[in-house]
């Protein structure tokens, strides 16, 4: 029984011009993220520790991310610069992680968690934008545990919107900036931060530390969660009070 779902789409938006150099910003956390990580503590605080592992699971997502990747009417030319910007993004989130996180592509036969799709024209309720990603976090309950389930879709442009073929740092700039989403992170509008907007001219190689420390915190708030949910528990005697009154004698 699904007691639970949360599902959020987020926009890349692409910009031309730079003119935010040098302005230092702070990462922000996106709210779909943070309604789950609430979630999370509020189950915990309210004891219900199976929920509340769940729900903090679905911000962790396991330690192996499995990708299938769909390169769609990527011409056979492009396919080799999506798949390094592709290994780029793993590699840039990997790193900032300290292997916290794996990527690997599902095999024939296993099931991605996460879904890449590239387009030449990719577009969200009509606007041209560089990529987006629409993921959902569910808690499956059945009985005393709650299975998470998390999915995402993500959509990368391989054509900027002049038409020109977009290059390996350019869309290794997109892929980060949607994974970024996927790790609980918002937009900001800070060109040169990844999840600023896309300056094709000056694309951005990997996460800044804010970003990376506001991931960090998202993730052992949750291994803290989930580390609590885990926690043995004494079982109490009725009548007996707390356990911190116990004395054993022994006569
Ligand atoms: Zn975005």
């Amino acid at each position: 029984m699904k007691v639970q779902q949360f599902g959020v789409i987020a926009v890349t938006g692409l910009l031309f011009a730079t003119g935010y150099a040098g302005f230092k910003a702070r990462a922000a956390v996106h709210p779909q993220a943070s309604d789950t990580i609430d979630a999370a503590r509020r189950q915990i605080a309210n004891g219900d520790k199976a929920q509340a592992k769940g729900y903090a699971e679905s911000m962790l997502m396991g330690q192996r991310l499995l990708v299938a990747v769909d390169y769609g009417d990527t011409p056979a030319s492009q396919i080799g610069a999506c798949s390094e910007s592709l290994a780029g993004a793993f590699e840039m989130w990997e790193t900032a992680l300290h292997g916290d996180v794996k990527f690997a592509l599902a095999k024939p036969g296993e099931e991605a968690t996460i879904k890449i799709r590239y387009g030449k024209d990719v577009r969200l309720d009509g606007s041209i934008v560089s990529g987006y990603i629409n993921w959902s976090r569910t808690i499956e309950r059945q009985g005393n545990q709650a299975t998470p389930i998390f999915n995402a879709d993500i959509h990368l442009r391989t054509t900027d919107p002049n038409g020109k073929q977009m290059n390996a740092v350019q869309m290794r700039h997109t892929a980060g900036h949607e994974l970024g989403h996927m790790f609980g992170l918002d937009d900001v509008n800070t060109v040169g931060m990844l999840m600023g907007p896309l300056d094709l001219r000056r694309p951005v190689s990997k996460p800044n530390p804010t970003e990376i420390e506001t991931v960090q915190a998202i993730r052992e708030e949750c291994e803290s969660i989930v580390a609590k949910a885990d926690a043995p528990h004494g079982h109490h005697f009725l009548g007996y009070g707390s356990c911190d009154e116990h004395e054993h004698h022994h006569h």
